[in-house]
């Protein structure tokens, strides 16, 4: 148990350092293993990955990213570090490649917000056809006051008692769906806004891309597993699936064994524009349909899929994002609300932490099995 919670690092540099120091173990058994570093701002941050080719022939790849909304990379960290530990000692070198990419918005994870330096949310960023198109989702506009509200903080108890009411109100008269496709699927025009998918490609989003690209070029099989939390039950991770994915959620849960697998569409999850997985799912699809591919998200529930949590998360993330842009009057204020945000995405709490990397460890032996990674 304390090992377990020694998986979830304390700081952006820590997990880092602790990532890279893995190269040498990894090289053991992968001799041609190697440590890639791009500088993503001056303040040295940067992303990092390791890759290996298999020794024999590239038959199978092994893809794990990290921390593409930066907060959520703690957890992230935790899981990566977990699958080097139990999980690479039991893959055939052989005909078995790496990428294990640390940090995907390492900005992001140095200062707990979601989004990049430039409050882009990367994961509505992979755009396959590129269209950054402004006038998508208009429907954004009728909750832009409530969720995106562009005045300091002057009340917090006030603030925060208008935002429940608003959110009661629309869940009533639009209901839980629409609201959520609304909010949660990306905007294209209001750049301080919360998931807002940018212009163009950000360089962390190109950097991926190629990696990607290379990754399933060279190999005729490609399982690519991405660590998100926030959504979902408290107690049990979500396997979230790509739209694009054709297999059924159950089929999936029988296959691997586990019991919470659902597809991110509006009616098991929710839907999102410019989404990772989907970009890889588009770019196997146009570019390598004769590879095997399956690329998934394990989304970790933290404050729950009952109407505190379905309120209390928006809420949370509505607020920060408000203080990050315009402040508060009350100087004791902002510890509260970046606790609140920081509890929706690395909670603190030991039997949290526990079930959740005893979930990423069932969902990640039961790919791995499927898929034929393991060698039992
Ligand atoms: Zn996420």
């Amino acid at each position: 148990m304390k090992d377990t919670l020694a998986l979830f690092p304390e700081t952006y540099e820590a997990s880092r350092e602790r990532f890279r120091q893995n190269l040498n173990i990894i090289q053991e058994r992968w001799g041609g293993a190697t440590l890639s570093t791009q500088q993503i701002s001056d303040d040295d941050l940067s992303i990092d990955w390791i890759a290996a080719d298999a020794l024999d022939a590239n038959e199978k790849v092994l893809i794990f990213t990290t921390g593409e909304h930066g907060v959520e990379g703690y957890v992230g960290s935790a899981m990566l570090q977990h699958l080097i530990d139990e999980y690479l000692p039991r893959l055939d070198p052989r005909t078995t490649g790496l990428l294990l990419v640390h940090s995907i918005n390492p900005w992001g994870m140095k200062h707990h917000r979601r989004v990049n330096a430039n409050n882009i949310d990367l994961n509505r960023n992979f755009l396959w056809d590129a269209s950054f198109d402004p006038t998508f989702n208009p429907e954004y506009d009728s909750i832009k006051g409530v969720y995106d509200p562009t005045k300091p903080i002057q009340n917090f108890a006030l603030s925060k008692l208008s935002f429940y009411v608003s959110s009661l109100w629309f869940l009533a008269t639009q209901g839980f769906a629409k609201l959520n496709n609304t909010f949660l699927i990306g905007q294209y025009r209001n750049p301080q806004g919360l998931h807002y998918g940018g212009e163009d490609y950000e360089p962390e989003t190109r950097l991926l891309i190629d990696l990607y690209r290379q990754a399933i070029s060279a190999y005729d099989q490609i399982v690519h597993l991405d660590m998100h939390t926030g959504y979902g039950p408290r107690y049990q991770m979500s396997i979230v699936n790509s739209a694009l994915e054709t297999g059924s959620s159950k089929s999936f849960a029988e296959k691997f064994g586990y019991p919470l697998v659902v597809a991110a569409n509006p009616e098991e999850f929710y839907a999102i524009h410019g989404d990772m997985v989907d970009y890889i799912y588009a770019l196997w699809q146009n570019e390598f349909p004769e590879k095997k591919l399956f690329s998934t998200a394990f989304e970790f529930g933290t404050l729950g899929d009952k109407l505190s949590g379905i309120v209390g998360s928006p809420r949370a993330m509505v607020f920060e994002n408000r203080l990050f842009w315009h402040g508060i009057k009350n100087e004791r204020l902002p510890a509260r609300i970046k606790h609140d945000f920081e509890e929706l995405f690395n909670p603190s709490a030991d039997d949290w932490r526990i079930k959740a990397v005893a979930d990423g460890d069932q969902a990640i032996h039961g790919i791995l099995r499927a898929e034929g990674y393991l060698e039992e």
